[in-house]
């Protein structure tokens, strides 16, 4: 067990209790939430939910293969609408999101990686998070620390978060009766749906699938995979070895809703210079 929570500076390997506090309410909530529709089942509150589901998603990938990895280019209107929903997501700021996935990308598979599987599935998946952790180090993403909009967000992070992941759906809520469910199904469990899609990537597509561009790194592809993480760790060997491509799936039919969003926003000039390796 110590081997899987081992780390190099041991003064950092101590528990976050903020994280450990608030994820457990997520998670718990979340149950409950799974309770409450049992007995006050409502459409419009299930189909919300599916929907910040999505939107939470996009915010997420836009943090991954817009601003980390810089894939292709979109407006300011594309920007601030992964901003608000990244922060949704309750992933940290941008700048802190892009920073661990650039160490990621740049130490994958040693001490440095910050969600390394190298530490075991545990560590991988959600026990880095419950660590302190090293302090980030922002010398990796100055290009994001001069755009304003980046900037702000890594200000007011956490109460962007709650406005557009809590009290919008609460308020979406209240207009068809269901305040409590909104709260328990969209915002918290959600959430926890959310958390582990994108652990996911950090976990199962480092463990199960196939090498076929990368032999020597964990990471692998596998359409399963690419299905419980909302396209985002399909094909995650290739990404690995072409981050810069905007697509996780290289087939126009294989399963990556973000690819298929950023393709469809081209057609209305929203986002341009897909960047893709044939
Ligand atoms: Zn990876
Ligand atoms: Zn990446």
């Amino acid at each position: 067990m110590k081997n899987e929570t081992a780390v190099v500076d041991e003064k950092y390997d101590k528990p976050n209790w903020m994280n450990i506090v608030f994820l457990s309410l997520v998670h718990l909530l979340g149950v409950c939430g799974v309770v409450y529709a049992t007995f006050h089942f409502s459409w419009p509150t299930i189909i919300l939910a599916v929907i910040f589901f999505c939107l939470r998603a996009l915010g997420v990938t836009g943090y991954h293969r817009y601003y980390t990895h810089r894939a292709y280019e979109c407006s300011r209107v594309v920007q601030i609408f992964y901003l608000l929903f990244g922060a949704a997501s309750f992933q940290n700021s941008v700048m802190k999101w892009a920073s661990d996935h650039r160490n990621h990308h740049g130490f994958t598979d040693t001490d440095q990686d910050p969600y390394g599987v190298n530490r075991g599935f545990w560590n991988s998946h959600i026990g880095w998070v419950l660590r302190v952790g090293r302090p980030i180090d922002f010398s990796n993403v100055r290009d994001l620390e001069r755009d304003a909009l980046v900037a702000f967000q890594h200000r007011w992070y956490v109460p962007i978060g709650l406005v557009v992941g809590v009290v919008l759906p609460v308020l979406l809520g209240f207009l068809w009766g269901d305040l409590v469910g909104a709260f328990l199904i969209v915002s918290a469990l959600g959430l926890t749906l959310q958390y582990h899609a994108t652990f996911s990537v950090n976990s199962f597509a480092h463990l199960i699938g196939t090498r076929p561009y990368l032999q020597n790194i964990s990471a692998r592809n596998s359409w399963l995979v690419s299905v419980i993480t909302f396209g985002e760790g399909g094909g995650h060997n290739r990404h690995h070895r072409y981050p810069g491509d905007y697509r996780t799936g290289i087939r126009w039919w294989s399963f990556d809703p973000p690819k298929w969003f950023v393709w469809n926003l081209s057609k209305i000039g929203l986002t341009w210079d897909l960047r893709v390796v044939s």
